[in-house]
């Protein structure tokens, strides 16, 4: 049965949950708020089906791309409302068209991120968009299964430890299933973000205008890549609700990502699920068929393309990946990807994993908020601090000297 010893070895992609015959998989949350599987040993008959299937205990190869394309999307609104050059809804419409259904990451009611899936392009439209915490797959591998052993074509899009974790718990590949990745920086948990988002319903508005009545806050809609303000390359976090001063639906605050404190967090591999730190499943492990991700650099390598609404590059992994890609009705570019590690986290291959992270756990756990233990987390190393004041006492005690031999020789040349 499965067994986590060190969460560095559990992505959280429940595949042995539902894969277990006998359901007595729970997943869990811990105390940094990441979900883990416990078995209980009681109900369990011991058959390792668990372990089969479980992806981080059999990884597979890496394997390297078919080719890679630059897209971007022709129609304005489908453009505006992804994150990068709106290549899935693309690939979604296609599979729509064709009776298909297509999985994917929502909102709840109650702003969690979940899997879900949809047999129509109005059911799509919630998937768009990066939402940077850890999706809840739940039993989304199961329904697939359904879907596919009844013919349906399917379109599965994840993380590609999900995508990962569908294919070892499928067992078999099969002709109508297109599984579609992207380049992970990581997850951060449910825990952190629902943290985060209580912090926002409590000073709504923003720092700059507290909502006296927080219990009227109501979050009406999050993009964590609203393109529309400055465009792709300078993103914002937007918080869309009405409040008892604004009333109506309006956005509540928009920061630019640098600005931004959870996305700070994210982008400085603060909150990353352990898995992260050590990912085993990108490069071409997950099986894929396709792997999407920003074209960052493009404004640098290709201007006349890049008009800051975003492209995306387009990983063909597989020869079913290069039929989908071929049907693509969008305008595409070359792509050039030496030195994409540069500009893009998720192609590094290991992400930092220190100090930062258990400061800011470390706080939390002694009842700090989440702005606080942040601020702790992205503070300056201490040896940074006192290397900085130990320059500025030697830059102090030169200039004192200095001035000092001036004083004596205006002193001399009086005398
Ligand atoms: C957590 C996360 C980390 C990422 N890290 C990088 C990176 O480092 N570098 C990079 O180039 N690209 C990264 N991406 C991918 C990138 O942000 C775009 O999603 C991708 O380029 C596809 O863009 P698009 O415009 O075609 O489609 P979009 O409409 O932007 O993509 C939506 C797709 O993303 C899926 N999705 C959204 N949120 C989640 C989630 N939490 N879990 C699982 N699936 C989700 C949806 O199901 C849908 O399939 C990341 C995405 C996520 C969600
Ligand atoms: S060993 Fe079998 S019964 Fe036991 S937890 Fe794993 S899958 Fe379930
Ligand atoms: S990685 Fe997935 S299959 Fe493996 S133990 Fe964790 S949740 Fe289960
Ligand atoms: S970095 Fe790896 S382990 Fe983390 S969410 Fe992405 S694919 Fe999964």
């Amino acid at each position: 049965m499965i067994q986590i010893k060190d969460k560095h070895d559990c992505c959280g992609c429940s595949a042995c949950q539902q894969r277990c015959p006998r359901h007595c998989i729970t997943m869990r949350e811990d105390s940094e708020g990441f979900f883990y599987p416990e078995v209980d040993t009681d109900a369990c008959v011991d058959c390792g089906l668990c372990e089969r299937v479980c992806p981080l205990a059999n990884p597979g190869n890496p394997k390297h791309w078919m080719e890679v394309i630059g897209a971007k999307n022709r129609n304005e609104d489908e453009l505006l409302g992804s994150s990068s050059g709106g290549v899935f809804i693309n690939l979604a419409r296609n599979v729509i068209a064709e009776g298909g259904i297509v999985f994917g990451a929502v909102f709840d009611g109650s702003w969690n991120v979940v899997h879900t899936y949809a047999d129509s392009i109005d059911g799509v439209w919630a998937m768009m968009g990066s939402k940077y915490v850890q999706s809840d797959i739940n039993d989304s591998y199961i329904k697939a299964e359904r879907f596919l052993e009844d013919g349906r074509i399917v379109l599965f899009t994840g993380t590609p430890c999900q995508v990962a974790g569908l294919n070892r718990y499928l067992r078999k590949s099969y002709p109508n299933l297109l599984s579609v990745d992207f380049l992970c920086h990581g997850v951060p948990g449910p825990g952190v973000w629902h943290m985060y988002l209580d912090e926002i319903r409590r000073s709504a508005g923003g720092t700059t205008r507290p909502c006296e009545d927080t219990n009227r806050m109501v979050i009406t809609g999050i993009s964590f890549r609203d393109k529309r303000i400055y465009g792709w390359d300078k993103y914002c976090f937007v918080v869309r609700g009405s409040t008892a001063v604004t009333g109506e639906s309006a956005v509540l605050m928009s920061d630019v990502y640098v600005d931004n404190p959870f996305m700070k967090g994210f982008l400085n591999d603060v909150y990353l699920r352990p898995s992260c730190y050590r990912c085993k499943c990108k490069g071409g492990v997950s099986g894929s068929d396709i792997t999407l991700a920003d074209y960052w650099g493009v404004k640098t390598l290709l201007p006349d393309f890049a008009d800051n609404r975003g492209v995306s590059l387009v990983f063909v992994n597989t020869d079913k990946g290069k039929t989908a890609a071929e049907r693509l009705d969008m305008d595409f570019c070359a792509a050039n990807i030496n030195g994409l590690e540069r500009y893009n986290g998720g192609m590094k291959a290991v992400l930092r994993e220190g100090w930062r992270r258990r400061t800011f756990f470390h706080e939390l756990g002694d009842g700090r908020s989440f702005s606080a233990a942040l601020n702790s987390a992205l503070a300056k190393p201490w040896y940074n601090t006192a290397l900085h004041g130990l320059r500025k006492a030697v830059r102090r005690i030169i200039f004192k000297r200095t001035n000092d031999e001036d004083r004596n020789i205006d002193a001399s040349a009086t005398h």
